[in-house]
């Protein structure tokens, strides 16, 4: 659980969908089994699910590079029966994965998948300890298995079933002492995640947050619009969810909420899965307000290209599709396009948005900070700065306060190596105490 919205055990899935799960325990395994997958795939004519646990995800490690093959394409050849799944198909079929998932239990007995697993070896196994622990992360999917072979294991009854499984967790739960290691951190402030100075999506939040709205989120780094100070956003489940999570908060809680509601959601997430939920609500007469943060890029993940942009995956040009075009295209009449660096522009439009009786869709275009070059940083006039802590509000990293000489109150800074000169704080400041560092 590190950058998921969920835990979940997803070996359930290669049991449900009756195919064959490999579990690699390191990044080697990792390799070597996803050249297996695709080798016993084509032998046994099945779809491989290969699970990583988080902390395979997340780690390291050196991998042996074997020869590449190059494997030559087959080129489509037509077969009905096993392709179109109508249901006299369908009767035929399932007797052919039934069938498969047997042969693929004999050959777990000679590497073990962890869906099927081989009764036979763990039979075996089990026959030669004294005890039978099973430490599996996540769900007793193995314990459940084994349990049913007739097998007295340990399992979820000392294991812990949320969380990661590291040794401490491990000894934790068989009561083994747990040494602690004393790393003593003096004057280190914290530093939780946070938008990045100059992010395009701040100045959205900030308004969402200034006016008093709900807003139902999505997944990107403009999730981080849900923190102090912002407090910009009240839902985030899955991709796609905050229009259709606003969209149902908005039948059920008719035009007052609406007035006040707002749904928010990245470029590539609009692209990705906000589509289908957008035309429900133009289709249903819905009066859903959807955001579209617009920072031309697929930030979160490494800035991968997404339609929005107009580049293929490997940086050659492809076609270019708007977000806006799409939102008319799915019938929307109000559609704006808006520099969510103007807060007042950002103001003005999303309150004619929540006024308007139908859809609208606000798309609020800006580069994310990563893809221009930065302006110079500002200063604050520490003459002009009463210390009122609005543009606090913000939540900048690079904005603080620090105590000066014959003040009583502490006075806004501006650290200049975190600054990119975007210009918010300016906007914000009612004293004009935030100027340019620029020397003309
Ligand atoms: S810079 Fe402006 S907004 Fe920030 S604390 Fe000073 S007066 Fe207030
Ligand atoms: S300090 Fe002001 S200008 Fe600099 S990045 Fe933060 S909000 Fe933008």
């Amino acid at each position: 659980m590190w950058s998921s919205q969920n835990e979940q055990d997803n070996r359930h899935y290669g049991r449900h969908a009756k195919i064959p799960v490999l579990e690699p325990s390191d990044a080697n395994e990792a390799k070597i089994f996803t050249e297996l997958a695709f080798d016993l795939s084509e032998e046994f004519d099945s779809v491989f699910l290969l699970r990583l646990t988080t902390r395979i995800s997340h780690s390291s490690g050196i991998v042996e590079l074997g020869t590449r093959k190059n494997i030559e394409v087959k080129g489509y050849v037509k077969d009905i029966k096993k392709r179109l799944v109508l249901p006299a198909h369908a009767r035929i079929l399932h007797q052919i994965v039934e069938e498969r998932i047997r042969r693929l239990t004999d050959y777990a007995e000679k590497f073990p998948f962890t869906h099927p697993i081989s009764p036979k070896l763990i039979k075996k196994f089990a026959r030669s300890v004294k005890k039978l622990i099973v430490i599996e992360e996540g769900d007793p999917v193995l314990e459940q298995e084994i349990k049913a072979l007739g097998i007295d294991v340990i399992g979820k009854e000392k294991i812990p079933l949320c969380g990661e499984l590291d040794p401490t967790a491990i000894k934790r739960s068989f009561g083994k002492k747990i040494y602690k290691t004393k790393i003593e951190v003096k004057d280190i402030s914290e530093r939780p995640p946070v938008l990045c100075p100059g992010c395009p999506e701040r100045g959205v939040f900030y308004i969402i947050s200034k006016l008093k709205l709900t807003a139902t989120g999505d997944i990107g780094c403009y999730t981080l619009g849900a923190l102090p100070p912002l407090n910009a956003m009240d839902t985030c489940i899955c991709m796609g969810a905050s229009v259709t999570n606003a969209y149902g908060m908005e039948r059920m809680g008719g035009a007052e909420l609406s007035k006040k509601l707002v749904a928010v959601i990245g470029d590539s997430t609009f692209f990705h899965s906000g589509i289908t939920g957008l035309i429900n609500a133009v289709y249903n007469k819905g009066n859903l307000n959807l955001i579209i943060l617009d920072n031309l890029t697929t930030a979160m993940t490494g800035h991968q290209p997404h339609p929005g942009t107009g580049k293929l995956a490997r940086g050659e040009e492809g076609k270019r599709i708007l977000p806006e075009d799409v939102a008319r295209g799915c019938g929307v009449e109000f559609v704006r396009v808006v520099d969510p660096m103007d807060l007042k522009k950002t103001e003005q439009a999303i309150k004619e948005a929540l006024n308007y009786n139908g859809v609208t869709v606000l798309v609020f275009r800006s580069p994310c900070v990563f893809l221009k070059k930065p302006s110079p940083y500002l200063v604050v006039n520490t003459d002009k700065c009463n210390g009122c802590k609005l543009c606090l509000k913000l939540g900048c990293p690079a904005i603080n306060l620090r105590e000066i000489e014959k003040r009583e109150k502490p006075v806004a800074f501006i650290e200049p190596t975190l600054c990119n000169g975007c210009n918010l704080c300016v906007q914000v400041c009612m004293h004009n105490a935030i100027t340019t560092s620029k020397k003309d």
